[in-house]
């Protein structure tokens, strides 16, 4: 494609609005996406649900009404602690080859190629089979509330949507091998508290009622507890692309079903964090709290737990499993903004397979595309429920490394991948304007 923009400096540009949120302040940001269409002759509205906050959309109008395909980002960031990073995170830092940022995986880099892709689509005097969508939006990061949640209600054509792109996945290359992984399901945010109230006292004297025990004998009964691995579809087609024909600990897999019959294999896949994530529900305990001086039993305790649910997982048989584990001396609380109980996009059909021959055409004949489940929550979710194609997809190649470092310290993208996530972004929007909806 041949664009006008210097999508390397816009990158950078965006990196440096900080959109911390919360509190978020996503306005600014807005406002520097409208400045580019403006620039463009594109007209778009911008939907401000508070102050400081705020949403943009574009449209390019397509033959025929109704079903517009959407290119969705968020443009808020989580925080980032300045003194651990090597460089500012609000600096849009240019060293060595890599422009360095908070955002800059997750996904203003993205954002900002989806834009370029969009206005320059625009501009190659095709018109899409539906209309195209050009929609960022703020508070992601913290549930979507003021961001698409509020968009779907303001905006009804949203909610009629024939599919929509952002983000979750990603060319992945890890240890030599790389593969394409197109997220079509994620996991549920399903997060919770335990709470036990007892008797105070001095430490010198304990008694039988502390709020501490409590909590501790039921944290430790709940993850202790073996969640069962559940393959679903997804993560079948997921793990089987990647070990197709791969050795492990002496065995050779065939099928998921075989290689979780082995009990070396699937110790092996338990082993690396990110397939167990794919194959189990996963709780896990992030905040403790119980006491403030070393001789003093506290009257109260908690502990949350971040707890994640493969899609195939009833949040109420969940819940009632947590019950039993925690026992009668702790509460359970539930601390779930959202429920939402998203259905797994389809990847037998011609977005998934349309993509696959994007994505090889432009990266590589014999690279294994691959459905895949996020493991953690995105705004798709919101669309997923109305029953809405939904795919994450950034055509960049990122290691391991790279990964961790989305909501870690010192994210980072490369030059080399600003410029190929978008020429990959342009060709995957000139495929989905060809497309008519279903
Ligand atoms: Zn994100």
């Amino acid at each position: 494609m041949n664009h006008d923009h210097d999508i390397v400096q816009l990158t950078r540009q965006f990196l440096r609005i900080n959109t911390t949120n919360p509190p978020g302040n996503e306005e600014e940001a807005v406002l520097f996406l409208e400045a580019i269409l403006k620039k463009e002759g594109i007209g778009s509205t911008v939907f401000s649900p508070s102050s400081g906050r705020a949403n943009i959309m574009a449209r390019i109008e397509g033959k025929r009404k109704g079903k517009p395909v959407i290119l969705l980002s968020h443009i808020d960031v989580v925080p980032a602690s300045l003194d651990e990073w090597e460089h500012d995170p609000f600096g849009g830092e240019l060293v060595d080859g890599f422009v360095y940022g908070r955002g800059a995986i997750d996904m203003k880099t993205q954002a900002v190629c989806q834009l370029l892709a969009f206005i320059e689509y625009g501009k190659c005097g095709v018109t899409p089979q539906r209309d195209i969508i050009f929609l960022a939006t703020c508070d992601e990061e913290v549930g979507g509330k003021y961001g698409v949640e509020y968009m779907l209600k303001k905006v009804p054509q949203l909610r009629n949507a024939s599919f929509v792109l952002s983000e979750g996945g990603f060319i992945k290359e890890s240890q030599g091998f790389s593969h394409a992984q197109v997220s079509v399901a994620e996991k549920k945010l399903s997060r919770f508290a335990l709470k036990a109230t007892g008797t105070g006292g001095h430490g010198s004297v304990p008694h039988k009622d502390s709020a501490n025990e409590k909590i501790i004998k039921a944290c430790a009964r709940i993850i202790s507890y073996e969640w069962p691995i559940r393959p679903t579809a997804v993560s079948s087609a997921y793990l089987h692309g990647i070990f197709k024909g791969e050795k492990k600990k002496g065995y050779t897999f065939k099928s998921i079903e075989e290689a979780l019959k082995n009990k070396r294999f699937r110790e092996a896949l338990e082993a690396v964090p990110l397939y167990n994530a794919q194959l189990k529900n996963t709780v896990t305990p992030t905040i403790l709290k119980g006491g403030e001086r070393i001789n003093v039993i506290p009257t109260q305790s908690s502990a949350h737990f971040d707890a994640r649910l493969l899609p195939i997982q009833k949040r109420e048989s969940f819940f009632r499993k947590i019950e039993k584990l925690a026992g009668r001396d702790v509460r359970v609380v539930r601390e779930d903004e959202s429920i939402s109980e998203p259905t797994p996009s389809g990847y037998d059909n011609r977005y998934f397979r349309g993509m696959s021959a994007v994505i090889k055409t432009t990266e590589r004949y014999d690279l294994a595309v691959l459905p895949y489940i996020t493991t953690g929550a995105t705004d798709l979710r919101y669309f997923r429920d109305l029953g809405i194609t939904a795919y994450g997809f950034f055509p960049v190649t990122l290691s391991d490394d790279e990964i961790l470092r989305m909501h870690g310290k010192n994210e980072r993208i490369s030059v080399e991948n600003i410029h190929r996530g978008l020429s990959g972004v342009y060709e995957i929007v000139k495929f989905l304007g060809s497309q008519d909806a279903p």
